[in-house]
């Protein structure tokens, strides 16, 4: 069969994609290897600003949101930052990313699920589709996104990143997640969970890196990430996380289960003839935080964006989408990583002098709220140095 574009994963960038294009009124194919609902390593925190590239509202899709923030070291010394609006939305990855697929699908998307693209075969001329080979049969597409997570399969056959490299050289970092049910036996409602409206973040268990616990309502989502490559296995900074915050022993709903972290800023194309990458797949995860929800989102709705131009024969390219991402989403992930080359090596450091003036930790809350749509390591300094002569 063929499609004007296939796109490969439906994850937010996938599904994003896909509904965008759809919309435009494109045929689309949308393949993802998993049975859906799947659940993805993933702390599913969604921050308010990802709403200005999405068709539905956050608050509907989420367990619960973010409204005081704690950020400790090594379970002490706790700063607490209270918001008087959420900043972050806690989903479950299975059902927000179900939901995503679903608006999909719903604007005309041919969604298949179970079906994992093994081999894609670049077109020989500008006539040719792509076709890409399944177990479910062959299928070609005019375009093609690769939205099919850090490993992506896309983007190696193109040759946007290395055939076979390990995570070291493609410079992901990595994080270790468990979903915590808890009190399973009463009924909802009846004892609030502690965790209610709140979200801890402890920069002591890794280097260059933090343990969160996010609540999700009934369970909560408790992980570390490494913001750098790593070859040793996270799973004891995670114990000893869990450990410190009263969680070891419950049984995980779901994990621990790891995954990488493929961190942007640096330029790369992400264009190859007729193809795009988009998402984790166009390694566009924040450096300092992990975020790449937002990012996977955007990118989705921006590639969407060109390939649709360029169907119409709006006199675009589709290597508008590298300058694009360039313009659009490198600037913000470069200053995320200059933040955490300032901050990780000295974190404890920092940690103290952020419980004498927490400013920042508020000023970065709100830029991920949205509104002003980015934050910058100048924009952190300076409300650290003017709240701090303010006194
Ligand atoms: C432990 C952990 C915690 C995280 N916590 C957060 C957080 O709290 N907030 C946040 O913003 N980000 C977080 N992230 C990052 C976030 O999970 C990713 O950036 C995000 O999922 C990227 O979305 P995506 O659509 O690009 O890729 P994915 O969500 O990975 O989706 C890719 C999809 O492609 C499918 N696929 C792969 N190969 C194929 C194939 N050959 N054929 C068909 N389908 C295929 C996969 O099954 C998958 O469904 C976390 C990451 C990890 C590892």
């Amino acid at each position: 069969m063929s499609y004007d574009c296939i796109v490969v994963g439906a994850g937010p960038a996938g599904s994003t994609t896909a509904y965008r294009l759809a919309r435009d009124g494109l045929s689309v194919l949308l393949l993802e290897k998993e049975a859906t609902p799947r659940y993805k390593a993933c702390g599913g925190g969604v921050t308010a600003r990802t709403m200005d590239w999405l068709d539905l509202r956050l608050p509907d899709h989420a367990e619960d949101h973010l409204l005081r923030a704690v950020f400790t070291f090594r379970g002490k010394l706790p700063i607490t930052v209270d918001l008087d609006a959420p900043a972050v939305y806690f989903v479950r990855r299975d059902t927000f990313d179900l939901a995503l697929a679903r608006q999909a699908a719903q604007a005309g998307v041919d969604l298949r699920d179970r079906t994992p693209v093994l081999e894609v075969r670049p077109p020989a001329d500008e006539k040719e589709p792509f076709v890409v080979v399944t177990p479910a049969g062959a299928f070609a597409g005019r375009f093609l996104v690769g939205a099919d997570g850090a490993n992506t399969l896309v983007g190696r056959t193109l040759g946007l990143l290395p055939r076979e490299a390990p995570a070291r050289r493609l410079d992901c970092g990595s994080a270790l997640e468990a979903e915590l049910p808890l009190e399973a036996d009463s009924p909802p409602g009846r004892h609030p969970s502690p965790w209610s409206n709140t979200a801890v973040i402890d920069f002591g268990p890794v280097n260059r890196g933090y343990g969160w616990i996010f609540s999700k309502g009934r369970r909560v989502s408790a992980g570390v990430a490494m913001l750098a490559p790593r070859a040793a296995s996270l799973r004891r900074p995670l114990d000893e996380f869990l450990r410190a915050y009263g969680l070891a022993g419950i049984r995980p709903a779901l994990g621990p289960r790891g995954h990488l972290l493929p961190r942007g800023g640096k330029p790369r194309r992400l264009d190859a003839g007729r193809a795009l990458l988009v998402g984790d797949a166009a390694r566009l995860v924040d450096p300092f935080t992990g975020e790449g929800i937002y990012y996977a989102v955007k990118s989705g709705a921006l590639a969407a964006a060109v390939i649709a131009g360029c169907r119409r024969g709006d006199n675009r390219s589709l290597a508008d989408y590298t300058t694009v991402v360039e313009r659009e989403v490198l600037p913000e992930l470069r200053e995320a990583q200059a933040v955490g080359d300032l901050f990780y090596p000295f974190a404890r450091a920092w940690h103290q002098l952020l419980r004498l003036q927490p400013a920042p930790l508020r000023y970065l809350l709100k830029a991920v709220r949205g509104g002003s749509d980015t934050y910058s390591l100048r924009g952190i300094l300076r409300e650290f140095l003017a709240k701090s002569v303010q006194g």
